[in-house]
Parts: structure tokens; C-alpha cells; sequence
């Protein structure tokens, strides 16, 4: 029988905030931990964190805020923080003219911040920006289009006009790895950098289980059919809002067959892997370090998955 594999906790996963269920869905009492004095509010422009030149992730008092055009939904309340209970808020600005850090770091985006900032930070910035980048797609009533508002804290829009309530989303994705014999089969898009092979992935469906999704886009992208699916890790992953699920599928055949989404794929043996994921291949390499391929991949490679 398999052993039980550790927890990972992937890049944009492990925030340290407190999502605090008991006052999220009050909006009186979130008014006041906002305006209480303790807050701290992470701002946003265009998806991007301001990292100032220490490496810190800027966050700015609500005295900051008087002079900063904020975007609907306004502030969104991200949680408490340890044992002081100091509230967080996240808010996209409109424009970043009369930013107060001005001259004091730059901003960036998060595929960029994610190689240096902090774990706690990078999951925080990442659940900031899919949340906020969901009230930004979501301004409008899906149900009857009229102008939606935001509620609980920015859990949710509202609609007057219909009475209905929308939350916010994630998207799941599969991502996974076809394995046969010792290899593993990992594909490339003709926009990458040369020599990035990682593994193939896909939006869920409607109507699709994860497995049905893991097969079906294997077989779309290679022509390759498997069966057997296990779960090895998950990732949430703010470009803009999805959920990362990490498979490893049992391959029933080899032959390849490109569809067009993929400029190549092959199959790749576990030392080939381990190289690439170490930097050390002469040819090849894997995706960045923060992404659920290069976890997926070095889990198979170890043995984990
Ligand atoms: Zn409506």
C-alpha cells in the first residue's frame, strides 16, 4: 500500500491571515476594523504589488489612502493577522499618480514578485489579486446585467435591480502528468522560452470530473490515452483566479499527435526531469519554480507521486 505523502504548500497557497468567519460577513464590524486606526491596506495597480528596494511588499494606514482614487470594490477585507488580530484590507488603485512610496521600491506584476517575495506576502498578494481582479470582470449583474454592488467585505457583488447575489470564484484547472514505463510526458507552447517543456494542463469543463478533464485534455493536446488518476497537489493561482490541480495519469499508449495548441511534446525520462528541474540540462528546462508543473515534477521525479 502507498505511503501517505507529505502536504505541500505550493507558492500563492499558505497565507497567514485569518479569514475570521465570524465578522466577514458583518459589514458594520468590518467598517470598523477599516477605520479603527489598526489597519493596514495592501494596494494594487494593474495586478501589480509595489515591492519596496528592502524586498518588502508595500502596505499602506488608512491616512494614505485620502489622496488615492480606489477602484470599485473599494477595500476588500483579506482577514486578521496573529494574535494582535491586525486587520488586513486589499484596494486596487485607478492610477498610481500620487502613490506615497513613489521613489521607494517599483511595482510588480506577480509572476515577477513571486521569485522573491516572501511565501506569507506572495499568498496574500495572490489571493488580493484574485479577488480584486473579480470584482473588476464582475461589475455587472450576470443574471440581468444591471450595475452590481459589493458586499460582505468584497466576498460577494449584490444586485439591486434582481435581487441576486454572485461570489467570487476560482476557476479550476488540471495539471498533469502522463507516466509510462519511467518517462513522463510534457509538452511546450511555441510562445515560451526555447527549451521550457512543463506539463500539460486545461480548464475544467462543465459536466467534467477532474479525471474526465485529465483524460480528455491529454488526449486532445497528444493524442495519448490514459486511465488511472491520482491527486498529488493543488495551487491557487491569482492569473487571473484559478485552482491548480496537480494529477499523475497512468498512460495507455505513446504515440504522439500535436494538436494546435502545442508547439511539441514528448516523452522525458526521470534523470532527463531531474536535470531540468535542477538547471543542469543541456537542452532542456522546467517551468518556473513557483508553478504546480514544477512541483508536479519534481514530486514524480522523487518518487512522491
Ligand atoms: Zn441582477
Amino acid at each position: 500500500m502507498q505511503k501517505p505523502r507529505p502536504h505541500l504548500t505550493l507558492p500563492f497557497a499558505g497565507s497567514p491571515l485569518d479569514r475570521r468567519d465570524d465578522v466577514r460577513r458583518d459589514e458594520a464590524a468590518i467598517e470598523a476594523l477599516a477605520k479603527g486606526g489598526r489597519a493596514l491596506f495592501l494596494p494594487l495597480w494593474q495586478g501589480q504589488v509595489f515591492v519596496l528596494h528592502d524586498g518588502q511588499m508595500a502596505l499602506l494606514q488608512e491616512a494614505a489612502l485620502a489622496h488615492l482614487t480606489v477602484a470599485d470594490p473599494g477595500s476588500v477585507f483579506l482577514g486578521t493577522m496573529g494574535e494582535t488580530a491586525q486587520p488586513w484590507f486589499a484596494l486596487a488603485l485607478d492610477d498610481d499618480a500620487g502613490f506615497p512610496l513613489e521613489g521607494l521600491g517599483e511595482w510588480q506584476g506577480l509572476r515577477l514578485a513571486a521569485a522573491h517575495l516572501p511565501a506569507p506576502d506572495l499568498a496574500i498578494a495572490g489571493r488580493a489579486s484574485a479577488l480584486l481582479g473579480w470584482h473588476a470582470r464582475h461589475r455587472f449583474c450576470p443574471n440581468c446585467g444591471a450595475p452590481s454592488t459589493p458586499g460582505e467585505g468584497g466576498a460577494k457583488r449584490l444586485c439591486a435591480a434582481c435581487g441576486s447575489e454572485h461570489f467570487a470564484r476560482t476557476d479550476p484547472v488540471v495539471i498533469m502528468l502522463a507516466v509510462r514505463g519511467g518517462q513522463c510526458l510534457l509538452g511546450r507552447q511555441s510562445g515560451w522560452p526555447a527549451g521550457v517543456y512543463s506539463a500539460l494542463a486545461g480548464f475544467v469543463e462543465p459536466g467534467e470530473s477532474l479525471e474526465e478533464a485529465c483524460a480528455r485534455e491529454i488526449a486532445e493536446e497528444t493524442g495519448v490515452r490514459t486511465g488511472a488518476v491520482r491527486y498529488v497537489l493543488s495551487q491557487p493561482w491569482p492569473f487571473p483566479s484559478s485552482l491548480m490541480i496537480g494529477l499523475i495519469a497512468q498512460a495507455q499508449s505513446e504515440a504522439i499527435t500535436l494538436d494546435d495548441e502545442l508547439e511539441d511534446a514528448r516523452w522525458f525520462a526521470r534523470d532527463d526531469v531531474r536535470a531540468m528541474l535542477d538547471g543542469s540540462h543541456p537542452q532542456y528546462s522546467a517551468p518556473m519554480a513557483f508553478s504546480a508543473a514544477h512541483h508536479l515534477m519534481r514530486a514524480w521525479v522523487q518518487g512522491e507521486a
